[in-house]
């Protein structure tokens, strides 16, 4: 350094440049400071680097988890150094075939060489008494999963978590216990838990309605509810049968072709409100049924129009449309057009036709009784399959020889409770038949069967055919289930019964059979009328001359 000129402004120390404010250490601490920066990683005032925008320190990381490495010459953290070593120091475990620091003791890695609790040992069951593992009370598993007490300590166990207890818990349990198997029971019971326990309030009815699923079923829980409620009087019936009611309306509407639907929708809403005025007014109201066979006769017709005549309104629709129609299903024909002509009239009313194109058919087609009947030959083998044979459900035998022998008609088998029946007399009530039906040995016995069949079940359903759906409710058999029954045997019960009632009438006065089978006179007379088919009666001509019916 030369000659003092001035002292530094930043520390006192002498200056020997003439044009300078600070000494010599000040500038080169400014000069250092001027270049630093603080670090995004460390916040601390450091050199950048210029790959990294870090400083030195934190520009240098691990390769595999990303941490700051101090020493320049490493490539990896510490943590990352000491895990691997740890791992490349486990061995493969000779036990489970898996890394890990094999014990001296057992040569196994250290979760092998743990000892284990072990299940109490087998003792004899107190219910079957062989030696098994216990689930509770003594018992093996399939003696507890079997034990009638179940139900109940389910849901005294339910009753103890709930705040607010529900009164009729019990006797749920009790009702349950009657109808289900214990699984199905306490199943049942811990689903009633859920719903019990969630915030939403606890009223009988209230809880029915939560119960229900969405679907054509409402579950086994919400109907199992439902009988219990409505029998102690806590609750309303659901509107289960109205929701499916309105989905089978939907289903009917939604398939006529799209042109066409408006008016069949009204159509449809027209009648609900005829029904609820009739309701009102204690006339007889239309049933679900006969509004859908309305719906459905009505849709076949639009697609009929779309489909085959290629008309996409229902103001082209003419006298020829509606007899083609007709013609598709001669034996249709009567119910078809009652249908049509209401459905039309309704439409003219509405300006949807201008011409209501029923007017001119004629509703009458060849009138007498036209189903076949079943020959005596084979009568005979149906008798002997359902009397003798084996391989009939009871049900089919019942169905079938009420049919043959007594002219019952399906429903009426269907309908058939427990308190019509009258053992000390061996005597039924049919339907509405005015008097009690005396039955034969054959038909009492299988009769007996069909009873056998139900005690199966355990059920307290009043009626004598009752099926794995019914046995837990009240309910009688579905018309389905009875309608398919005689499929086994090829014979729909109809045909059955036609053949009953045609010989019956031709050979008693008809007035006598319609009394004694609750019908009307007139139904009876159609069974009178002689109807032969044309080919049969040539055939006859050939091999005996003479009349023949058919
Ligand atoms: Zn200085
Ligand atoms: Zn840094
Ligand atoms: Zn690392
Ligand atoms: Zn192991
Ligand atoms: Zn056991």
């Amino acid at each position: 350094m030369g000659k003092r000129q001035r002292d530094c402004v930043g520390c006192g120390a002498p200056v020997g440049f003439i044009d300078r404010q600070h000494c010599c250490r000040c500038t080169a601490r400014m000069k250092d400071e001027a270049t630093r920066a603080s670090c995004p990683a460390c916040g601390r005032s450091r050199v950048l680097q210029a790959d990294t925008g870090r400083c030195i320190t934190c520009s240098r990381t691990c390769a595999s988890c990303g941490r700051p490495v101090r020493s320049p010459s490493a490539s990896h953290c510490g943590i990352c150094r000491r895990e691997s070593a740890r791992q490349a120091a486990k061995r493969l475990c000779p036990r489970c075939q898996r890394p890990g620091f094999l014990q001296t003791s057992t040569g196994w890695c250290g979760h092998c060489s743990r000892r284990r609790q072990t299940k109490q040992p087998p003792r004899e069951c107190a219910g079957c008494g062989q030696v098994r593992r216990h689930a509770g009370h003594g018992l093996c598993s399939a003696c507890w999963q079997k034990h009638p007490d179940r139900p109940f300590i389910a849901a005294e166990n339910l009753a103890s978590r709930l705040a607010e207890p529900v009164p009729w818990l019990g006797d749920f349990a009790g009702h349950l216990a009657d109808r289900h198997c214990v699984s199905r029971a306490c199943t049942m019971i811990s689903t009633l838990g859920r719903l019990l326990n969630d915030e939403q309030p606890n009223h009988p009815q209230a809880l029915l309605d939560r119960a229900r699923r969405p679907g054509r079923s409402m579950g086994s829980l919400a109907r199992a509810l439902e009988a219990f409620l409505t029998q102690h009087g806590l609750a309303l019936p659901t509107d289960q049968a109205q929701r499916l009611a309105t989905g089978r309306r939907r289903r009917r509407i939604d398939a006529v072709p799209l042109p066409l639907r408006p008016p069949v929708q009204a159509f449809a809403e027209s009648m609900l409100r005829a029904r609820e005025r009739a309701r009102k007014a204690g006339t007889l109201p239309r049933t679900d049924s006969t509004i859908e066979t309305a719906l459905a006769i009505v849709r076949d017709l639009a697609r009929f129009l779309t489909s085959t005549r290629n008309k996409q309104d229902w103001a082209l629709t003419d006298v020829h449309d509606v007899e083609a129609f007709l013609a598709t299903i001669p034996k249709a024909r009567q119910r078809r057009l009652t249908v049509l002509r209401q459905y039309f009239r309704f439409a003219r009313s509405r300006k949807i036709v201008l011409i209501d194109p029923t007017l001119g058919v004629k509703a009458k087609g060849p009138s007498g009784f036209s189903g076949t009947t079943v020959a005596v030959d084979q009568q005979r083998q149906l008798f002997r399959r359902w009397t003798t044979g084996t391989d009939a459900h009871p049900h089919e035998a019942l169905l079938g020889l009420l049919a043959l022998l007594h002219a019952a008609s399906s429903s009426e088998v269907r309908l058939l409770r427990l308190d019509d029946l009258d053992p000390t007399n061996r005597t039924i009530r049919l339907g509405k038949r005015p008097h009690p039906v005396p039955m034969d040995p054959v038909s009492w016995s299988v009769l007996q069967r069909c009873l056998a069949h139900r005690a199966d079940w355990g059920t307290d359903n009043p009626y004598v055919i009752v099926t794995r759906i019914t046995k837990t409710g009240r309910a009688p058999a579905s018309t389905a289930y009875v309608s398919h029954l005689l499929d086994p045997c090829g014979t729909p019960p109809r045909t059955l019964r036609s053949t009953r009632l045609a010989d019956l009438v031709n050979t008693l006065d008809p007035k006598l059979v319609a009394a004694a089978l609750g019908m009307d006179p007139e139904g009876v007379m159609i069974y009178l009328a002689d109807h032969v088919d044309v080919g049969r009666l040539a055939q006859r001509r050939e091999n005996a001359p003479g009349s023949g019916t058919a």
